[in-house]
């Protein structure tokens, strides 16, 4: 059985645990560098990037967790998850650094300017999916081998690159399993 973290320092940690949960897989909360050992992927979830990066540090889980994602560690960031993972964060200093993406936060406006809506993603599922935008940042830049898997309006809102996924919504915020179990099954 499949052993999947959950980043578990601050935001929808529940929310993925819930989702996770239907899945056939195991779940570990990771909360220090202990708690990676064993774990055959890592979601990092939607909250604030500033505070989880934080606590990154004071968890001691900054290097050993960049390490592991380096080295193969599959890995998806959902919202401030995404923002965690690039390596080039529009006007602020970047966090793990991992993604060849920019990403800019905050970038559809406040928490009122939240909303959601249904979008086909190819490479996940056949029938389209309910994306949930809280605060979210897109994608403004992309290189080496970071591909697109998803834009809207214009901007990249989720993307690929090797071991590593991001996308700026909530699929843990929905009943719609398929990114869940595409990472699971299909990355992991
Ligand atoms: N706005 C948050 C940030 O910049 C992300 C919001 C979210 O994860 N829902 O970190």
């Amino acid at each position: 059985m499949k052993n999947i973290g959950i980043l578990a320092l601050q935001g929808s940690v529940e929310e993925h645990r819930r989702m996770l949960e239907k899945l056939d897989c195991r779940i570990t909360e990771v909360k220090k560098p202990a708690d990676l050992a064993g774990i055959d992927g890592i979601i990092l979830p939607g909250g604030e990037s500033t505070t989880i990066g934080k606590l990154l540090n004071r968890c001691s889980l900054f290097a050993p967790l960049k390490e592991k994602i380096e080295n193969g560690l599959p890995v998806w960031g959902t919202c401030a998850g995404m923002i965690l993972l690039a390596k080039e964060i529009e006007d602020e200093q970047p966090h793990l650094a991992v993604m060849d993406i920019k990403v800019k936060r905050n970038a559809y406006g406040s928490q009122l300017d939240s909303f959601s809506t249904k979008e086909k993603i190819c490479e996940i599922s056949k029938q389209p999916i309910e994306l949930v935008f809280i605060r979210a940042p897109y994608v403004s830049g992309i290189s080496g081998a970071a591909k697109s898997l998803l834009t809207l309006n214009n901007h990249i809102v989720a993307v690929k690159e090797k071991n590593m996924l991001a996308t700026s919504f909530h699929p843990e915020l929905t009943d719609d399993l398929s990114i869940h179990r595409y990472f699971a099954e299909k990355m992991i």
